[in-house]
């Protein structure tokens, strides 16, 4: 090909390849960034807080929580073809959008905050361990925002990623992001310290949401309730779940506000532990500011030293 021809190729696969976005916006209409889940929501508009070059939306209804095993409505399917980008929690939390995606707008820029992360913890693959969740074996978990150490990477990503979107506002969104990346990374601190003065570290969840959070500050999750996030164990499966926390000495079973805790209380009843509440910040408020996000987090720093703190 001659140097001209090229050139001509190159341009019109860059506009067929959605890298157009890329192109200079008139400044009077920002960017209808679709978020796919409610902490990727609140983390896009801490990044882009002030700046009238992003308008950040919530694709999933707020009190959903996370999408495992979701199916697209006629209104997620209008925001979509609304939209001029997905920011996307990543790590196959999307399963439920590819086909949709592919079919109604495949050439959409996609923003995956998890991208680059590093330290992504595997699913197990043996069923009835610990981090268990509706995934396929290898797979990396994909609960990155239930843990404020790895929220503050998140915000980084997504800084970056607006930072190449939106150059005359980079520094916006870096000094946003590197703001609330402090609060997070401070918090994380915090978690770290109560943790490591609880006798007994050892705890059972509801679903594999907090393997980062409990990583990242020194607790360790010996069983999960609820293998199929969202579905109650047959009665077999329950007996060996209070089993496992008995052989394990687990110190406390946590459920979380977006699944029903009836499964939670009974195994910590029939085991003898006490149950609590831990917000992985999956759902919430629809027009939470995204300061919820750390207001949710200090309560579960709360709720651990008062559960695991006294024994
Ligand atoms: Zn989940």
């Amino acid at each position: 090909m001659k140097g001209r021809a090229i050139r001509a190729w190159l341009a019109a696969f860059i506009l067929c390849s959605g890298l157009a976005l890329a192109a200079p916006r008139p400044a009077a209409r920002p960017i209808r960034a679709l978020c796919t889940t409610y902490p990727i929501y609140l983390f896009t508009r801490a990044v882009c807080q002030g700046s009238p070059g992003v308008a950040a939306e919530l694709m999933l209804p707020s009190s959903l929580g996370c999408p495992h095993d979701y199916v697209m409505t006629p209104v997620d399917m209008r925001r979509l073809s609304e939209a001029d980008l997905l920011v996307e929690n990543g790590l196959g939390m999307e399963d439920f959008l590819e086909a949709p995606l592919r079919k109604a707008r495949p050439r959409l820029g996609v923003v995956d905050s998890s991208a680059g992360i590093s330290g992504l913890i595997r699913m197990s693959p043996e069923p009835g361990a610990a981090g268990g969740d509706h995934h396929h074996a290898g797979d990396f978990n994909p609960h990155l925002f239930a843990s404020p150490r790895q929220a503050a990477r998140i915000v980084g990503v997504l800084a970056e990623n607006f930072a190449r979107l939106d150059p005359a506002r980079a520094a916006l969104y870096r000094k946003n992001a590197a703001l609330f990346a402090a609060r997070m990374n401070r918090l994380a601190d915090e978690f770290k310290a109560a943790a490591a003065a609880f006798p007994n570290k050892r705890i059972v969840t509801q679903h594999a949401v907090f393997d980062y959070l409990a990583r990242d500050s020194g607790l360790s999750i010996v069983a999960v309730v609820e293998e199929e996030p969202g579905q109650a164990p047959s009665a077999a499966g329950m007996l060996s779940i209070v089993r496992e926390i008995r052989e394990k000495k687990a110190a406390a079973v946590f459920t979380e506000p977006q699944y029903p805790a009836g499964v939670g209380k009974t195994v910590a009843r029939e085991a003898g532990i006490p149950v609590a509440v831990l917000d992985p910040a999956a759902n919430g408020p629809a027009n939470a500011e995204p300061s919820y996000y750390e207001a949710a987090m200090r309560e579960n720093l709360e709720t651990l030293k008062k559960v695991l703190g006294r024994r």
